[in-house]
């Protein structure tokens, strides 16, 4: 008797157990992909884990449908890196699994397909079965897996979706992804028989009748020539006005040839390949220095200030890797935000470069895996957000982590809640691959890796260009309001200082942060705001759109002056965002160019990309915008950076603030003055005393290290314990509180300390929910196991508790 250990995409902990005969024992490997039966009527996808001769004991095993893959399609290395994952973030490793995977690997019995019409596909025989098939959805558009069974009439039928997916006939529905369409371009030829330069020379001679055919061929001939080859049927037609219908009548005459084909998107770069530029002395320096500590080390912290010229480094260290043969992990925290940088890349590696992006659609996901496993040349650099951590890579040398302070870089929603860095550190030790961390403002425990030896760490403390990091003074609001010089929320000395900017032609960032108060109603007469009827939280005010909305559940009703508390007619908007700003300064400098960048204009497709580009082209004089605004964008005209009030980040409750409104304020100080002269950052703060501030205007990072290190070892904050967050939601109170105190009661009685809570969040209730957080703190030196199998326990005891059973228990490791 033969079994198999198979991972199934479900939140379940354990694997579970399929028999199969002596042929497939034999022939599959941990990593295979199988299709097996689950419950009454499920089909699931799932991945060998082990393959043995142990019967369970509990349970009668089933048999599995079918064998999908020839080779197995997950690494050894990878199912480790898997358990690890679900070992330290405590989840299942089919929750790892369900995240790791592009869903067209995880066919299952709500696969929903459809005909594949935007990708080209070669004509290869089908069987009969695949024929029907296609037939149907010919007939009905989407097939549902069972409609698939019921149409052959037979069980088993992952394996003929499957290749019919590989052969580009059938694509999976998906609600959710940017269509990736290839661009088609008709390419025209001479017919064969007419190259021969007396086979021609009759062909015209015999055109006399047809002047305008004659001159599209003559055309033809003379760029085909220039080009060596076939060419485009644009550039033919810009050549000879008026030559489509000539041209049309040559080809349904068989004496041009036309072919349409595929460019896509790396294609184009083919060509555009560049020499990577020369290192300055510092830049090289620090080269060296990372390599020094690449022999000793396998992690590598890398603290350059902005503009330092980071990326070009790490463009040296990829070339080598790239020479070498060995792949590159080049991981980002949002890809949307960074086509500047991919374009970068892309110009120094042309079509080694593989983007993988969640939100592409899974048949471009399933092929950028195909190409890391296969170690193709086409994916040797993939560049990607958290999610490429999970591809299967054979021969890795090298990952960066850019901008590793970023906590985009954790997921938060749904398990695994991973952080992208520790992640990619943990893939590193699995693969002895070297990984480098780079950011101008770590995070603190990366920053405390690097001090105390555990990673090298490298400082490069000079922008590129020896430009000066930008003058960054602080003007104080309270003093400004007390003596009158404020214009709505722009003090005389900003207001100033935007007009002298761009009097020299230089470009201006104003920077509002989207946390702290949002924009609301409030009412003149009782002081209430409209709430949201699902959440605790008040309804924030839009009004472009002229709604007032929900942040947490999307919630929306229109504007009205009515207040729904005492009945006057007195709602008011209070706080000011992005918007307001811009309305403000649009009527006191009515001739600048404003425009604004935050989530409400960079939904649509494109818009950030454009936004971006718009700017870089001089088309925009100011650009107010949110957090978006830090992301390591290279603007080279920003000669003044504002920020409208500080205080609003310093004072969110979170222990991680501090550290944060240093990081970020930095960070959007850095996009002033990256060229030639320096340049100038203005804080507006109610507090500008405040330490962190004064650390942000002197560039200290080192200071606030210090002073929040203290703070940390204080308080028994992280990188001294390690933070475990458990959420508790219910609809009804009493019961989430019972809940929640029940548990930390338990976790209380085996921890002994460091157990927080319950306490109920500033926002206690979110889509009719009430929730609670109890946090755990556990030393960091300890490890995984101190709390990985006490925890687990508790948690299935919480979760046998009948009165219990409908609370949602959320466990996330490492939270902030
Ligand atoms: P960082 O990522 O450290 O903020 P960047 O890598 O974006 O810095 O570099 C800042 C600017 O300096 C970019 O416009 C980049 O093109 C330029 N730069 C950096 N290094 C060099 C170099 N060695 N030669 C020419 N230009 C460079
Ligand atoms: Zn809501
Ligand atoms: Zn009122």
């Amino acid at each position: 008797m033969y079994f198999i250990d198979v991972i199934l995409p479900i939140p379940i902990k354990q694997a579970f157990t399929y028999a199969v005969n002596v042929h497939e024992a034999h022939f599959l490997k941990p990593g295979h992909r199988v299709a097996v039966p689950f419950g009454k009527s499920k089909i699931y996808t799932g991945i060998v884990y082990r393959v043995h001769q142990t019967p369970p004991q509990m349970y009668e095993t089933k048999e599995i449908d079918q064998i999908l893959d020839e080779h197995p399609l997950v690494t050894q290395t990878q199912l480790k890196h898997w358990q690890w994952i679900a070992d330290y973030y405590l989840c299942s490793m089919g929750e790892v699994m369900r995240a790791a995977l592009p869903g067209a690997f995880l066919l299952e019995s709500e696969t929903i397909i459809r005909l594949q019409t935007e990708r080209p596909y070669t004509e290869v025989t089908l069987s009969a079965q695949e024929e029907l098939i296609l037939e149907a959805l010919e007939n009905r558009q989407q097939l549902h897996l069972n409609d698939v069974r019921n149409l052959l009439e037979k069980k088993q039928v992952l394996g003929v979706i499957q290749a019919l997916i590989d052969k580009n006939r059938v694509a999976l529905v998906e609600t959710l992804y940017e269509q990736y369409i290839p661009k088609m371009v008709s390419y025209l030829q001479l017919a064969p028989e007419f190259q021969e330069e007396a086979a021609l020379t009759a062909l015209l001679d015999e055109m006399q009748r047809a002047p305008k055919q004659k001159e599209v061929l003559m055309q033809l001939f003379m760029l085909s020539a220039r080009q060596s080859g076939a060419v485009k049927r644009q550039d033919l037609l810009s050549a000879v006005s008026g030559g489509t219908a000539p041209l049309k009548a040559l080809i349904d005459k068989g004496i041009v040839l036309q072919e349409k084909k595929q460019t896509d998107r790396k294609a184009l770069w083919e060509q555009e390949t560049a020499a990577s530029k020369g290192l300055s002395e510092a830049q090289q320096k620090a080269l060296e220095q990372i390599r020094a500590e690449f022999a000793e080390k396998s992690v590598c912290l890398f603290h350059g200030v902005t503009s330092s010229g980071k990326t070009e480094v790490y463009v040296k260290l990829i070339e080598e890797m790239l020479d070498a043969g060995k792949q590159v992990l080049y991981m980002l925290p949002e890809i949307a935000l960074t086509t500047q940088l991919i374009s970068r890349l892309q110009y120094y590696f042309g079509d080694r470069v593989a983007v993988y992006h969640s939100r592409y659609s899974v048949h471009e996901r399933v092929e950028v895996w195909n190409q890391v496993l296969r170690q193709d040349a086409k994916a040797q650099l993939v560049i990607g957000a958290r999610s490429t951590v999970f591809l299967p890579f054979q021969d890795l040398g090298l990952i960066i982590v850019d901008e590793e302070h970023e906590h985009s870089f954790k997921q938060y929603s749904p398990a695994p809640r991973y952080h992208g860095r520790d992640s990619a550190i943990v893939l590193g030790a699995l693969t002895q691959a070297k990984v480098l961390l780079g950011s101008a403002t770590p995070a603190l425990e990366s920053f405390h890796n690097a001090s105390t030896g555990k990673y090298g760490l490298v400082s490069l403390k000079e922008r590129f260009g020896k430009v000066l990091l930008p003058d960054t003074q602080l003007v104080d609001l309270r003093d400004k309001n007390r003596k009158k010089r404020m214009r709505g929320h722009f003090s005389d000395t900003l207001l100033e200082a935007i007009k002298e900017t761009l009097s020299e032609d230089k470009q201006v960032i104003l920077f509002k942060n989207r946390r702290g108060f949002a924009p609301i109603m409030e009412c003149m007469t009782c002081g209430s705001a409209p709430q949201c009827p699902n959440c605790d939280v008040s309804l924030t005010f839009h009004k472009a759109k002229g709604q007032l909305r929900c942040h947490y559940c999307g919630y929306a009703t229109p504007i009205t002056k009515h207040c729904g508390a005492c009945g006057s007619m007195s709602l008011d908007p209070k706080g000011f965002g992005t918007e307001q700003i811009q309305n403000e300064l649009q009527e006191l400098l009515p001739e600048a160019r404003i425009s604004r960048m935050d989530q409400d204009t960079t939904k649509g497709k494109h818009a950030h990309a454009k936004l971006i580009h718009a700017f870089e082209q001089g088309e925009i004089d100011v650009l107010v915008g949110t957090q978006m605004l830090a992301k390591g964008l290279d603007f080279r005209a920003v000669g003044l950076v504002g920020v409208m009030q500080a205080d609003t980040l310093l004072n969110f409750p979170d222990f991680r603030a501090h550290e944060r409104s240093f990081q970020l304020l930095s960070q959007v100080a850095g996009r002033a003055g990256r060229t030639k002269d320096r340049g100038k950052v203005l804080i507006q703060a109610y507090n500008p005393e405040h330490m962190i501030l004064q650390q942000v205007t002197t560039h200290d990072f080192d200071g606030m290290f210090k002073d929040e290190m203290e703070q940390r070892r204080h308080y028994g904050y992280p990188p001294f314990n390690r933070l475990i967050r458990f959420t508790f939601k219910h609809r009804n109170f009493e019961t989430m509180q019972n809940g929640s105190r029940w548990f930390a009661k338990a976790l209380e009685a085996q921890f002994n300390d460091g157990v927080l809570g319950p306490e109920i969040p500033p926002v206690g209730r979110i889509r009719n929910e009430y929730l609670s957080h109890v946090l755990l703190k556990v030393p960091i030196h300890a490890g995984i196991k101190a709390y990985k199998g006490k925890v687990g326990q508790l948690v299935r005891n919480f979760e046998a508790q009948k009165p219990f059973a409908r609370i949602k228990l959320v466990v996330d490791v490492d939270p902030y």
